[in-house]
């Protein structure tokens, strides 16, 4: 394929970005070396990225010691991503939402981040939003990132169908956030935003990640890239029926996984197995940091490690990485969801399944969707931001 200057030099500043998401600050000369570009073309990259008040230099200390000093001269000039917030955050949960103003370099602690309970309509969120927002302190920013739990239909702008918040389906929710601020809207599914997110941070090619909260969701990355479907909908794990599951769905179904697998089904099966209606989400943590795997969070394993592994005879993909509620309740959990894996796939006959927890990484993944826009362009013509932008909304990867 022919690539034209314009889309080489965009290739070139995405891949510096990518380098710089990973590893906060480096220097030129390492850049080139983890982008494989000439020191020459990253060097003008960097510089493009500067003028445009996307990179920064940053200081870097010298060592301490003299002796060291004089025997390695100056440290080399770094830079890093600038920290100025740029963007309103936005992840929407089924229990709460978050809003953040967020800098191209990722979620920053420092700056503001506020949780509210999610509404359960959509007037009643837009006004939630609206205060939290103006708590957050951000004037105006170059887009609003937002996560959305459900079917997401890109072109669209709507939410088709969410099973866990059916008040956010159709166009009104994303509009109505794009009504409120003077950016574009960039929505992202929520479990894709958290596949790109971790792709970021630890550069994976490839990799099924599930996780595990109101739902079970899933995303695939192949060789580096988010999958998607020909349809609106893709990564859907947790509406597979399990055999003899007996629950009805939020989705109007009966028998998903995620009647086992989310929060809500791990604490009915919690609640049945110990006789306790009033049991809550803190005394079944709290139980099985003591207790382990006992039969009913088994069950509830293995039927994950079923599911997935059709997905995985049928993708190809031999690394799992788990988020959210159920692996973070004991750390026997990941391997035995990963033995079950393996028992129940073709690769488990004679090769090895690869299951790993990882920090949900959303923000993140809402700013690689993001620099899609923030450095279309590149590098002569990169535009110091999309704020000045068409008002619409886009609907990312
Ligand atoms: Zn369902």
């Amino acid at each position: 394929m022919y690539l034209r200057p314009a889309h080489l030099r965009e290739a070139n500043t995405r891949r510096v970005f990518r380098a710089l998401l990973a590893r906060p600050r480096c220097s030129r000369a390492e850049l080139a070396r983890r982008t494989g570009l000439s020191g020459v073309t990253a060097g003008r990259v960097v510089d493009a990225l500067k003028e445009a008040g996307l990179v920064v230099e940053v200081e870097t200390p010298p060592p301490t010691d003299g002796a060291t000093l004089r025997l390695m001269g100056r440290p080399p000039q770094m830079v890093a991503l600038s920290p100025r917030p740029r963007f309103l955050g936005i992840e929407i949960g089924v229990r709460e939402t978050r809003i953040a103003a967020l800098p191209l370099a990722g979620p920053d602690p420092e700056l503001p981040c506020r949780t509210i309970p999610t509404p359960d309509s959509l007037d009643a969120f837009l006004g939630s939003l609206r205060k939290a927002k103006a708590s957050v302190g951000l004037k105006r920013c170059d887009a609003v990132l937002v996560s959305v739990p459900g079917v997401v239909d890109q072109g669209a702008g709507a939410v088709l169908f969410s099973p866990n918040l059916h008040w956010s389906e159709g166009a009104e929710l994303l509009h109505g956030i794009g009504a409120q601020n003077p950016a574009p809207v960039i929505a992202v599914q929520e479990i894709q935003a958290l596949a790109l997110g971790h792709q970021a941070a630890e550069g994976s090619e490839s990799f099924l990640l599930l996780d595990f909260s109101e739902g079970v969701g899933g995303a695939v990355v192949m060789q580096g890239h988010l999958l998607t479907g020909e349809i609106s909908l893709s990564g859907e794990i947790g509406h597979t029926p399990v055999m003899n599951n007996g629950r009805r769905c939020g989705c109007g179904a009966v028998g998903c996984l995620e009647t086992l697998a989310s929060r809500n089904g791990l604490l009915r099966s919690f609640r049945e197995a110990h006789g306790n209606r009033r049991a809550d989400w803190t005394e079944l943590a709290r139980h099985v940091a003591r207790f382990g795997i006992e039969p009913w969070l088994d069950q509830a394993i293995d039927a994950t490690g079923v599911v997935v592994a059709g997905a995985i005879n049928l993708l190809g993909i031999g690394h799992v990485i788990v988020t959210g509620d159920l692996p973070s309740l004991h750390v026997d959990i990941t391997e035995r969801l990963r033995a079950s894996i393996e028992e129940h796939s073709l690769l488990g006959r004679f090769g090895r399944v690869a299951c790993a927890t990882a920090p949900r990484r959303r923000w993140l993944g809402l700013i690689v969707a993001a620099s899609k826009d923030v450095l279309a362009g590149g590098g002569d013509d990169l535009r110091p931001g999309i704020g000045d932008r068409r008002k619409h909304l886009y609907l990312a990867v």
